[in-house]
């Protein structure tokens, strides 16, 4: 540019120096200088132009390339400015994703740059603070906010990262809020490390896993609950095959889940029966959506069981089966509880014998039989004698024994019967048709013997039993079930009213027993008031002096109506009803006041044996009462004897026994009564600290005639002498039985043949006719 404009200032000057030399041509000589020197002029004008001209090229050519130059770096530049645009327009829209994933996610963010100390949450500030914290803000918030359980885990995770031993962390805590606990997911992953391997950033997300947690527990329980159930459970998918069974299902049918869960329930059978059956069953479920009954299962390669089975389609939305639920339970343990059930229904635990519900079934079938085919049949009802006291002395355990012992001899004794049942406590009972040629009676009595003939060894002890029986007949005596058990019931408490050990048939006269024995109960409360009881006095003999010197005190009932009544009739219902000992004291205090009166008169030192009942003998006050009785009537405690029967003693041996050397301690003699009759024990009698042994009625009766009695009587005999008792002979009625008894040296004998009980005049007129 500044050569162009020298160049201007050079043409101009230049053309004014050629004015002013045309100028000197005209002036003067010189035209052709002028001349000359315009063509000069021209010559260097044109020489100048083309330099120009060359300059200006050149300069074109110089300012065309450099506008290229620019024009390509302008292309290269805005080029490069859509390119960033573009980038930039990329990053924005994968921010914007990023940030809405995570909003859809429900992730908040985290950044912790530890190299700076600084911690970035994206969200949860409502926990955790504000979104940016410094990172001991952060670290004592963790320990604030998380659930102490939870938060062990969470700073051990933690700090593994930071320390470098682990790159990323999940896990799952508790953090404190408004509503309460709230579970989070956390995860992390450390993206700087320094050169020592510490993280100096880490980016992580969170979850809110609240309703998860929740989906989860539930999910858990459900789990459980199938795990742990007694039922089977199993899921079939569309096609019949195992999705999943639970344990019960597998203890069930004897096969782990492993080796169920892919099998087809139909391929799984080993019988044809099984595979026809549950291919039915599913057919049947896809149709009507369930099915449930009772299946005979078998156990892998095991036994068969029943099996109630109940299985549910369940169906995807578009109603097609998905899958088949079944519940199974193994009936095999029921049904045994309920054979159970029904034995305990029906027969006794105790003596394996029918008990008194399958009893009345059957008895009632015999009614029905009878009115059908006109067969008769008869009740026998056997009921064990003293049998509470029995329990009571030796015990519950003893006493089970005894039954069982019972039950298992009538069981084999006793065949051809309809029924044989334990009935009650100490009841048994048995139906028994009875055929035209049938005798009950004789079956009764064989029932009896097999009870009673042999002694039982229970407890270690060698024990005599006997027994009350009751017969009642269809149709004889009714033909109404009610009725026949009632009367079965009446003979057998007649048969012990009598003292047990006896076979009652019913008859009529017993239904007025019962009542009769209620109005005896009150007659004889009344009489108890009103002195109508009185005692007699039957004498014995003492053989070796032949002289009457003791006495037994027997009572009378004087009933105003009825007459004499023998005790034999009331001292029982006096026992039961608790009477007794008033009872006996009225005949204690009687018949010592009376020997009292007679020694007093004169007639030696005459003693007197008074009856006691079992009752008494437990009566705490006994000892007391005859204190009182030899103090008032002022006699020697050895003119006073105490009859008691063995069983008495036995049936409470050690409480019997205390009781009776207290007695003797007073100076008392003791009398065992009925001897032979009860339990009979040797190994008992040697102990019992008695003075006399009374041989039973039942020994002496028809002794002259029979070798075998009088086998027993020589042996009690001897044997009492053996032990240093004095022996009485009871019942003695002939001269026979005298003699017999006084050759084998029995001391006394009382009986019809010496006299019958006399009354206390009676009795003074005999002592005086001595
Ligand atoms: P037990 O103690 O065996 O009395 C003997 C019974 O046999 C008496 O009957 C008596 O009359 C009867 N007897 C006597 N000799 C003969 C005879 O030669 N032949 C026959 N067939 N019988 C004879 P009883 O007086 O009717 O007394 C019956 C039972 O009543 C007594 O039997 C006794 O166990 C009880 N008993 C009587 N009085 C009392 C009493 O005061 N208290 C208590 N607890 N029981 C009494
Ligand atoms: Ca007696
Ligand atoms: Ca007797």
């Amino acid at each position: 540019m500044i050569k162009l404009g020298s160049l201007k200032s050079l043409l101009s000057k230049r053309r004014d120096e050629s004015e002013n030399a045309s100028e000197a041509l005209q002036n003067a000589e010189q035209s052709q200088n002028i001349y000359q020197a315009l063509i000069e002029e021209r010559k260097l004008r044109q020489s100048l132009e083309k330099e120009l001209a060359q300059k200006r090229t050149d300069l074109e050519l110089a300012i065309r390339d450099r506008t290229k130059d620019l024009e390509d770096s302008n292309k290269q530049l805005s080029e490069q400015i859509a390119l960033r645009q573009k980038i930039s327009d990329a990053l924005v829209k994968s921010q914007t994703r990023l940030t809405q994933a995570m909003d859809a996610a429900r992730l908040g963010l985290i950044d912790w740059d530890l190299a700076h100390g600084q911690f970035y949450q994206s969200d949860f500030h409502d926990l955790f603070g504000k979104k940016e914290l410094s990172s001991d803000e952060h670290i004592h918030n963790l320990k604030l906010l998380i659930h102490p359980t939870d938060y062990v885990d969470v700073r051990s995770a933690i700090n593994a990262c930071l320390e470098g031993e682990q790159s990323d962390y999940q896990l799952q805590y508790r953090a404190k809020s408004e509503e309460g606990w709230l579970w989070i997911e956390e995860s992390g992953k450390v993206v700087d490390r320094d050169a020592k391997g510490q993280a100096l950033r880490i980016l992580g997300t969170r979850r809110n896993i609240q309703s998860e947690r929740a989906r989860d527990e539930q999910v858990r329980l459900a789990k459980s609950v199938v795990d742990h159930t007694s039922e089977g459970v199993f899921v079939l998918d569309a096609n019949g095959c195992f999705l999943s069974v639970n344990p019960a299902y597998e203890k069930m049918i004897g096969l782990d889940s492993e080796k169920l869960v892919g099998k087809s329930i139909v391929e799984l059978s080993d019988t044809n029966k099984r595979k026809e059956v549950y291919a039915q069953i599913l057919a049947e479920v896809q149709t009507k959506d369930f099915w449930q009954g009772e299946l005979l299962e078998k156990r892998y390669r095991g036994d068969y069981f029943p099996q109630w089975t109940q299985i549910n389609a369940i169906r995807d939305r578009k109603g097609h089966t998905q899958y088949y639920a079944a519940l199974l339970s193994d009936l095999s343990e029921r049904k045994a509880a309920d054979k159970k059930l029904n034995y305990l229904l029906n027969y006794d635990d105790l003596t394996k014998l029918a008990n008194r519900n399958q009893f009345k079934d059957q008895l009632y079938r015999a009614v029905l039989r009878y009115k059908d085919e006109g067969l008769p049949f008869a009740l026998v009802t056997l009921d064990i004698d003293r049998f509470k006291q029995f329990n009571d002395s030796f015990g519950h355990e003893a006493s089970d024994e005894l039954l069982r012992e019972i039950a298992k001899r009538l069981s084999a004794n006793v065949q051809k019967v309809d029924i044989l049942a334990r009935v009650g406590g100490n009841e048994f009972a048995c139906v028994v048709t009875c055929s035209p040629n049938f005798d009950v009676m004789k079956f009764a009595e064989r029932l009896f013997k097999t009870v009673t003939n042999q002694n039982y060894e229970i407890a270690g002890q060698d024990l005599a039993l006997s027994c009350s029986m009751g017969v009642a007949h269809v149709p004889e005596h009714t033909q109404d079930l009610e009725t026949l058990m009632q009367y079965a019931a009446l003979a057998v408490q007649k048969a012990k009213f009598q003292g047990g050990g006896q076979i009652q048939l019913f008859d009529e006269s017993l239904k007025l027993f019962s009542r009769e024995r209620l109005e005896m109960e009150s007659a004889l409360r009344k009489a108890l008031q009103r002195n109508e009881l009185e005692v007699h006095y039957q004498p014995k003999l003492d053989l070796k002096s032949k002289k009457i010197n003791s006495c037994e005190a027997l009572v009378r009932w004087k009933h105003p109506t009825k007459g004499l009544i023998s005790p034999a009739e009331f001292v029982n219902i006096a026992e039961e009803c608790g009477l007794i000992t008033e009872l006996g004291s009225y005949v204690l205090k009687a018949a010592a006041t009376q020997v009292k009166t007679w020694q007093d008169q004169g007639f030696g030192d005459i003693s007197v044996a008074v009856n006691l009942s079992p009752r008494q003998i437990r009566d705490e006050y006994l000892k007391e009462v005859i204190e009182g009785v030899l103090s008032s009537s002022g006699i020697s405690p050895a003119c006073l004897e105490l009859e008691l029967t063995e069983s008495v003693i036995i049936e409470d041996f050690s409480a019997g026994l205390s009781c009776l050397n207290e007695l003797k301690a007073l100076g008392l003699k003791v009398s065992i009564d009925d001897f032979g009759t009860g339990y009979s024990s040797l190994s008992y009698l040697k102990e019992i600290p008695a003075d006399t042994l009374k041989i039973d009625r039942s020994f002496v009766e028809g002794l002259e005639n029979s070798q075998a009695q009088l086998a027993i009587v020589k042996a009690i005999i001897v044997l009492g002498h053996s032990l240093n008792l004095r022996i009485v002979a009871e019942g003695v009625e002939n001269e026979a039985q005298l003699t017999i008894l006084s050759e084998h040296e029995c001391d006394f004998i009382q009986g019809y043949l010496v006299s019958k009980p006399l009354s206390a005049s009676d009795m003074e007129t005999l002592l005086k006719s001595q």
